[in-house]
């Protein structure tokens, strides 16, 4: 562990803000869940650099633009800056299923792109989701599964077939406070 870089891989919707069925579409739509800038300041705090990997077909779909998005990644940047947060990168994948990319999860495109980004080894780096497809296209490439159980979180566990050694937390305070006790050990 000691020469692995400090990477937390995280899922934006229903993980660091409240999801919708709708989309979220506008800065106004995007809120942060309780105690989730807190625990990326507390994971920031313990050395980790967070990067987000998002599906967002909602721009493919034409329900919203790039203009749209920026400003909701704004908004974002500036709600976790007050609670001393810091979001590293941010990949989102625009597509739509019909689209047939790389990048859209389960595919493990964009969680590619951030292991060579960082240069690190997936294995013992976190990826935390609340849909299925966000821990399968994490544990495709040896990201270790981690559930939270708010946005989809519920439903997901219900529906079970998660990735063998998936962990699973209440919500992301709780995956960043068993994450960092652990790592403590
Ligand atoms: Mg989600
Ligand atoms: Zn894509």
């Amino acid at each position: 562990m000691a020469s692995q870089k400090k990477i937390v891989v995280l899922d934006r919707d229903g993980v660091i803000n409240v999801d919708s069925e709708a989309f979220i579409k506008s800065p106004d739509e995007w809120v942060a869940l309780p105690g989730s800038l807190d625990a990326i300041a507390r994971l920031n705090q313990a050395g980790y650099r967070v990067a987000i990997a998002t599906n967002q077909s909602g721009i493919g779909r034409g329900l919203f633009d790039m203009a749209a998005l920026n400003a909701m990644h704004e908004k974002m940047h500036r709600m976790a800056a007050t609670v001393g947060a810091r979001i590293d990168t941010i990949f989102f994948c625009p597509h739509t299923a019909e689209d047939q990319c790389e990048c859209r999860k389960p595919k493990p495109g964009m969680l590619k792109m951030i292991a060579e980004r960082y240069d690190i080894d997936p294995k013992g780096t976190p990826a935390v989701g609340d849909s299925l497809r966000d821990l399968q296209a994490g544990a495709a490439l040896g990201f270790t599964p981690h559930l939270v159980l708010t946005g989809k979180g519920q439903k997901t566990l219900a529906a079970g077939g998660l990735p063998e050694g998936t962990r699973i937390h209440d919500d992301l305070r709780a995956f960043a406070l068993d994450f960092l006790a652990e790592e403590q050990d």
